[in-house]
């Protein structure tokens, strides 16, 4: 016998899998759907064999890692490794439009790592991060401001892939991408950490606070000394805060000692 389910259920069932259904689940991932369906609803999906749906869901952890099924040849640089691990990902809804997946570039022993949100159009048809406007001016901050090129430094993004008409990533895609620019940090280990805009911050020191209030202070990522300003794109929209990122980027500079 096929049990009926309900009309508002078979609605909850087809917006929870409009929601979840692109994703590859983690942990966090149950967590939302046990809260996003009641338990009238689950019950209807049980009885129906729709869903394993039950108050503990057991979904396999699925990390932006474990998303890479061929092996990769153990030889290789470990930043190349991780690059070829990025390139075969798919483990969040941002795979599906991406031209390119773009990792990041620059010296891999480099004292200063700067942290974008993600990709735009230029990024994402070049496969290189910071290459638009916004990523002009920021070459224009290192180079004429700093006095270093550009090739010494290191770039890099919350997430590898393009978020829809540059949207923010969402939480959910920073959290199954963030494993990647992790490894990066590691391998890098600069020992300057510029977080550019408040997509980074949020991601990597777990802070919500203004920009205006976080870059009062400095932080600690791993070790790592961890400075705040805001994104290149912002400076665009708003020259005013020129004068502010001049600030960060100089007591950046003088804890490295190069003024
Ligand atoms: S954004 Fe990151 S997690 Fe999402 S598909 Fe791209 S590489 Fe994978």
């Amino acid at each position: 016998m096929i049990p009926s389910i309900s009309p508002e259920s078979l609605e909850a069932w087809l917006l929870w899998q409009q929601k979840f259904q692109p994703f590859t689940f983690n942990e966090k991932f149950a967590e939302e759907i046990n809260s996003s369906i009641s338990e009238e609803i689950a019950k209807s999906f049980r009885e129906a064999g729709v869903i394993p749906v039950q108050k503990t869901v057991s979904v396999s952890v699925t990390t932006a890692e474990k998303s890479v099924e061929e092996p990769i040849d153990d030889s290789l640089p470990p930043l190349e490794k991780v690059r070829i691990k990025a390139g075969r990902c798919s483990a969040c809804r941002l795979a599906a439009k991406r031209t390119n997946m773009v990792f990041g570039e620059g010296n891999e022993n480099a004292d200063i790592m700067f942290i974008g949100e993600g990709p735009g159009e230029d990024e994402d048809l070049s496969g290189r991060p910071f290459v638009g406007k916004a990523g002009q001016l920021l070459t224009k901050i290192i180079e004429n401001g700093m006095k270093i090129p550009r090739s010494q430094v290191y770039i890099a993004n919350i997430v590898k892939c393009r978020p829809p008409a540059n949207r923010d990533p969402m939480p959910d895609e920073a959290q199954c991408c963030i494993g990647f620019l992790k490894e990066q940090i590691k391998i890098v280990n600069p020992k300057v950490l510029i977080l550019l805009g408040k997509v980074a911050m949020k991601n990597l020191l777990g802070i919500e606070s203004s920009m205006s209030k976080a870059r009062e202070t400095t932080y600690e990522y791993e070790g790592i000394k961890v400075f705040v300003t805001y994104h290149p794109s912002a400076l665009l929209r708003n020259e005013a805060y020129k004068r502010p990122v001049w600030e960060d980027i100089k007591k950046a500079m003088k804890y490295l000692g190069m003024m």
